[in-house]
């Protein structure tokens, strides 16, 4: 019987080893809730790295952590350091992470990181093809894994090979500029269906694929020899219901069982009633414009001084990938700025900026987004965006207001929101205002519209739309050869 592999860089388990003793944990992240009815019992393996490195993992143990992934549907690929060094940060999240965010002044191209890359896709390549069949249905996942569909290819050349990028795939213009283009292009191409969150996305991928390739392209169907691969847009959506219902909850909870997160959060709205909420929640990450969002923020509060003591920003930044040198600049740089503003502007009863540098439990996560008036996301370029989405989704009364960037995935299907370009000020300290002031049924009118939309196109139902497309693909392009 055919079988469904999903391979990702991570594994949606949670493996610990403490004083010898393993723990494994399935964790409850988006794309592991989406997977869940494509990975259910028996009929599916994941596979994927398990966080642990090779050194900090005694031999003796491998059979136990290889019978606990099981039982969890898992299997594991060992990275050693210098792998992870090499493949992870290095070609990952210094050579792609950048240039597919069109930060190319960040951008490495250094040999030795994509050396590593090529030779960590094969170690990905291989477990599949010692954990599976060329009849079972292959799902690779992300930037970090972009050769394993051509590997497996090569020996399946029947195999079923979907792939899925959530980051931005770039303009021609910017993907030109690597030195391996038309290998990673060639690599992406081992798949029968490539999709991406977006029709942007997709459109400059055909665009490389024809230029750089000489393919022939045809809608969005690129033809080979003997092979016909489709390229589609898949938007990802949430598990609305989950964020749904923790806020109905968190709304029903009597005071003694509200977290002291949320009695800090209405003690402050207590003694500051008229005092506007403005959140903004990301990774601490350069794609996601959080400095220029402080200095717009100044920006706002100079243009429109009667909003001093009126408004509060909190920023969430949560850490990431801080042993990456532009990661630990970024820090310095923010933690300075909100230092810089709240010593100018703060007064006895007022700090404009709340900084948390740390991620917060998902009850707490859930406590700001309906705590909160505003919710205002700035990323310079964004995949998608999925904090925009679950704010909407725990707005159970449908008030707040969302300002949204332009450069995200999700501005596509949240033309209800207020989009903005975060590299306008003007515009974003006039949007700010508007947010500030929006009757409250303008509020509910908009994120009717953008609630019913987020619980129509779930991860669930993004999930099965990729699956029953690449099946479709597989039997169609048969048919055509
Ligand atoms: N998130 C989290 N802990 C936090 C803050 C945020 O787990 O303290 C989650 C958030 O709920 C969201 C994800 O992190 O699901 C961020 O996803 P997004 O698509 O917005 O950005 P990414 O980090 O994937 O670039």
């Amino acid at each position: 019987m055919s079988k469904t592999i999903i391979i990702s860089n991570r594994l949606p388990v949670q493996l610990k080893i403490s004083e010898g003793k393993l723990t494994a944990e399935p964790s409850v992240g988006g794309l592991a809730t989406g997977l869940k009815s494509v990975h259910r019992d028996g009929d599916g393996l994941w596979i994927g790295w398990t966080g642990l490195m090779e050194e900090d993992t005694p031999e003796e143990m491998e059979p136990e952590i290889d019978k606990a992934l099981a039982k969890l549907n898992c299997a594991k690929v060992n990275l050693n350091i210098s792998e992870i060094e090499g493949y992870y940060f290095g070609f990952s999240n210094r050579t792609i992470w950048p240039l597919y965010h069109y930060f190319l002044e960040y951008t490495e191209f250094e040999l030795k990181f994509w050396e590593s890359y090529k030779s960590v896709n094969q170690k990905f390549a291989d477990a599949i093809l010692a954990n599976a069949n060329e009849e079972d249905t292959i799902w690779v996942h992300d930037y970090q894994l972009m050769l394993v569909p051509q590997m497996i290819r090569e020996v399946w050349p029947n195999a079923n090979i979907g792939f899925f990028l959530h980051i931005p795939f770039p303009s021609y213009e910017i993907f030109r500029t690597m030195p391996w283009r038309e290998e990673v292009l060639e690599g992406l191409l081992g798949s029968d269906l490539i999709g991406f969150h977006t029709y942007d996305y997709e459109r400059h991928f055909l665009s490389s694929v024809r230029r750089l390739l000489n393919l022939d392209v045809s809608f969005n169907d690129i033809y080979l020899e003997n092979r016909v691969i489709k390229v589609d847009s898949f938007p990802m959506g949430i598990d609305y219901q989950k964020f749904e219902n923790a806020a109905k909850e968190n709304a029903a909870n009597s005071e003694a069982e509200k977290s002291d997160f949320q009695k800090k959060l209405d003690e402050h709205k207590k003694s500051a009633p008229d005092t506007k909420l403005i959140i903004s929640i990301d990774r601490l990450d350069y794609s996601k414009g959080i400095a220029k969002r402080i200095n717009a923020f100044e920006y706002f509060l100079n243009k429109y001084p009667q909003f001093k003591e009126k408004v509060r920003l909190i920023i969430l930044a949560v850490p990431s990938r801080s042993n990456v040198p532009q990661y630990q600049l970024l820090k310095k740089e923010i933690d300075e700025l909100v230092g810089r503003i709240n010593g100018e502007l703060s007064t006895v009863n007022w700090t404009p900026i709340w900084y948390f540098y740390r991620s917060l439990p998902f009850e707490n996560l859930i406590d700001l987004y309906t705590s909160s008036d505003i919710a205002w996301l700035t990323p310079l370029r964004d995949g998608m965006n999925l904090v925009a989405k679950e704010y909407i989704a725990t707005r159970t009364d449908k008030t707040g207001v969302l300002i949204l960037s332009e450069m995200a995935g999700s501005a596509y299907e949240m033309n209800e929101a207020l989009l903005i370009n975060p590299n306008n000020f003007e515009q974003q300290a006039d949007t700010l205002k508007k947010a500030i002031e929006m009757p409250k049924e303008q509020q509910m009118a908009r994120n009717m519209f953008l609630q019913n939309r987020l619980k129509r196109y779930t991860v669930e139902i993004w999930a099965n739309e990729f699956m029953q497309a690449l099946l479709a693909q597989k039997e169609g392009s048969l048919a055509t050869f």
